[in-house]
């Protein structure tokens, strides 16, 4: 089918973290998302100093972005590497300490205090650890997470929305017959099925 020969293919945490300690990472771009850009209207819908949250962040530098716009990001990433690398790229400094929900995890908070970064999976976060958000940018995030734990992430996701939040997602489409991914392919029909 479809997308059978995707289903049942795991990237475990090693692999990912692996990549950033290689510099395995195609994925990070340095010119901010020119669909981020497009549709910055939508996310934003007229509102100001928005809480806005990045699943799976990197290191991307849209988070710097809308910061320098005045809006509060939020990001969640595996690897503590690709974290202090989006603070020194951009010269922000910031501060470092445990999470006390969440074991071994690290937060990394830019010390002007509008940048909060978590150093953990995103299947340790709720809302009673990290509030809700006005807005969503999931690009490189539902498509790297591993298919078998797509309708545990949305629903994740649907929990960290508040009620006017919008949610830009950023899909790749291509025959995944030829490729195993990541990014993994997601057809519309499960976007519809996951997000209603
Ligand atoms: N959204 C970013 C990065 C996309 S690549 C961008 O646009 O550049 C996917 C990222 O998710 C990788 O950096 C990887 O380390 C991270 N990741 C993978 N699984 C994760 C998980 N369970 N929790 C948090 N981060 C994860």
């Amino acid at each position: 089918s479809d997308v059978g020969s995707q289903k049942e293919r795991v990237v475990t945490e090693e692999e990912w973290l692996q990549k950033w300690e290689m510099g395995d990472i195609g994925f990070h771009k340095e010119q901010r998302h020119r669909l981020l850009q497009k549709y910055l209207d939508v996310l934003l819908n007229g509102r100001s100093g928005l809480r806005i949250f990045f699943p799976l962040c990197g290191k991307a530098v849209e988070m710097k972005w809308l910061a320098d716009m005045g809006h509060s990001i939020v990001g969640v990433e595996l690897s503590e590497e690709a974290l202090k690398d989006f603070f020194s790229e951009h010269s922000l400094p910031y501060c470092e300490e445990p999470i006390p929900e969440i074991s071994g995890g690290k937060l990394f908070q830019s010390t002007s205090g509008n940048i909060s970064l978590y150093c953990c999976s995103i299947y340790d976060l709720s809302s009673s650890i990290v509030g809700k958000f006005d807005g969503i940018w999931d690009r490189g995030a539902l498509v790297a997470v591993n298919p078998c734990d797509r309708q545990h992430y949305a629903s994740l996701m649907i929990n960290l929305m508040e009620k006017n939040s919008s949610y830009l997602l950023v899909t790749v489409s291509y025959d995944p017959n030829k490729h195993k991914g990541p990014p993994f392919y997601v057809p519309e029909s499960e976007i519809k099925s996951l997000f209603g």
